[in-house]
């Protein structure tokens, strides 16, 4: 679903100026500079060096060979000495993949006792980035700055972060979605303008009839469903009611079918997406739950009640989080514990929260669900796993779209919830319960969202500015009065068509 091998290009720039000898420990300095980034085992990815680059025409190929090949999800820059920044009007300009300006030198401390003119023509990053950065907010380039020597581990965490929003910008630049049935009726947050985020994100969204789903899952094998039961008996604890021999196991049977008709609908049409709706289910036995849980184990994106946003930053995120720890879901803000003690929100979903967020092994259980008018569906059940996370949620205002971000703490249910039969997260959100809450419904914030202890602001805030989509964070320091006060100040900034 991404890019099958991705890298990063690392661009250090120079000129001409200072004769090839300089240009040469440039380029020894600028390799010592990724070999130190790539050493510590900390990134995302591996950054790839390229020659110094010291005039406007291999900068601009350079840059256009980047968007260009699948491969190349990011660029990262440096101008080690002093690059009239003229040079590369003509690259930036064109410029397509995310891009980090790393803002940093080759040595930790001044030579105080030895430093001569040689010294200081060498090192001029001080000056020279900001020549850069002068023409990249000239020219409104979207960006990530990191200021810091790449040996602090604080510095190469933020490229790393970066890396992987970049990811996650390859991963919705071509990511296909498929709609199971519309929205739900009368639903307002859920609907959105398609067209638009094709432009904005890349993703494709397209709508199926539920009973084309049907005809795949009446088409899986019964060996394909013996091998999901046999899967779901090493990996979940099954209720004996469902386990075989059980007096329900047709319903895990049911469940299992409609897994893998799902999975091979969307393996054939290349989809990292889908949505489904409860008020659309045409000839599906079951409302799909521990389907659609597990493919989200697997990095699909979903949205319930045809919430395709939700669905496509759901894979996005799943997309950034790829080898971090922690996980990834679907989530809804259900409902609230006011006190005593902390006041918390408990998420939840009716069935479709992903078990990448489970503290404990998932127990498989059927319950009835009135919502959909079809048979008890099977689905995992579970706490999640306490930590930081962040709640993302994605509208559409009518003249963009707009990402909220809430920081949040994910804790442990003040007592067991054990009559409550679906899957489910307690979180503390920063600063406290009402600020949050109050910023977020001022901000038109939706109630469905995606909960991640994997990734959060960092990537988040790169991914925005890379996207160029506006994100409100709520976070520690969020205020009241401040964060109205951004809500209109952006407002009046995106009508007026400023750049991001
Ligand atoms: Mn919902």
């Amino acid at each position: 679903m991404t890019a099958s091998t991705p890298t990063v290009w690392f661009l250090t720039g120079s000129q001409g100026l200072y004769g090839p000898e300089t240009v040469a420990q440039v380029e020894q300095q600028s390799q010592q500079i990724v070999e130190q980034l790539n050493v510590g085992g900390d990134l995302s990815l591996p950054v790839e060096w390229l020659p110094v680059l010291t005039d406007a025409e291999s900068i601009r190929a350079t840059v256009l060979a980047a968007n260009a090949d699948p491969d190349v999800v990011g660029l990262i820059a440096w101008m080690h000495t002093f690059s009239p920044a003229k040079m590369w009007i003509a690259g930036m300009d064109a410029l397509r993949t995310p891009f980090l300006h790393l803002h940093t030198q080759a040595n930790v401390s001044l030579p105080w006792g030895e430093i001569d003119m040689d010294f200081m023509n060498l090192n001029q990053a001080a000056h020279g980035d900001r020549e850069f950065g002068y023409v990249q907010t000239r020219l409104g380039v979207p960006r990530t700055t990191v200021v810091g020597h790449v040996s602090d581990p604080a510095v190469r965490a933020r490229v790393a972060a970066w890396q992987r929003s970049a990811v996650g910008v390859a991963a919705v630049r071509s990511l296909r979605l498929a709609r199971f049935g519309d929205n739900m009726r009368d639903v307002a947050v859920t609907e959105g303008d398609k067209v638009e985020a094709q432009i904005r994100f890349g993703v494709s969204v397209q709508a199926y009839g539920v009973n084309d789903l049907v005809a795949s899952v009446d088409a899986a094998s019964d060996a394909e469903v013996d091998e999901l039961v046999e899967a779901y008996g090493d990996l979940y604890d099954v209720a004996p009611e469902l386990a075989v021999g059980g007096e329900r196991h047709e319903s895990l049977r049911d469940g299992a079918r409609i897994e893998a008709g799902l999975r091979s609908f969307l393996t054939a049409g290349g989809f990292g997406a889908f949505t489904t709706n409860f008020e659309d289910l045409g000839g599906l036995r079951q409302l799909p739950g521990l389907a659609v849980q597990r493919l989200m184990a697997e990095g699909y994106g979903f949205g319930g009640e045809g919430d395709w946003k939700t669905s496509v930053m759901l894979h996005t995120i799943k997309a950034m989080a790829a080898g971090q720890p922690g996980g990834t879901s679907f989530m809804e803000d259900y409902t609230y514990h006011l006190g005593p003690g902390t006041p918390k929100i408990l998420g939840a979903h009716m069935l479709e929260v992903c078990p990448t967020i489970a503290a404990d092994r998932p127990r498989v259980e059927v319950h009835p669900l009135g919502i959909g008018d079809r048979e008890d569906p099977v689905r995992l059940v579970f706490d999640a796993t306490p930590g930081p996370a962040a709640v993302v949620g994605i509208c559409d205002l009518g003249d963009r779209f707009r990402l909220v971000l809430n920081e949040v703490d994910v804790v442990t249910p003040d007592e067991p919830l054990p009559k409550l039969p679906v899957a489910r997260a307690v979180w503390e959100p920063r600063p406290d319960l009402a600020t949050s809450a109050e910023s977020w419904l001022q901000a038109g914030g939706p109630h469905h969202t995606v909960l991640s202890t994997a990734v959060g602001t960092e990537e988040l805030t790169s991914f925005a500015a890379t996207i160029g989509v506006e994100l409100l964070v709520i976070d520690e320091g969020t205020r009241r009065r401040d964060f109205l006060n951004e809500l209109r100040w952006n407002q009046a900034a995106y009508r007026l068509g400023m750049g991001f």
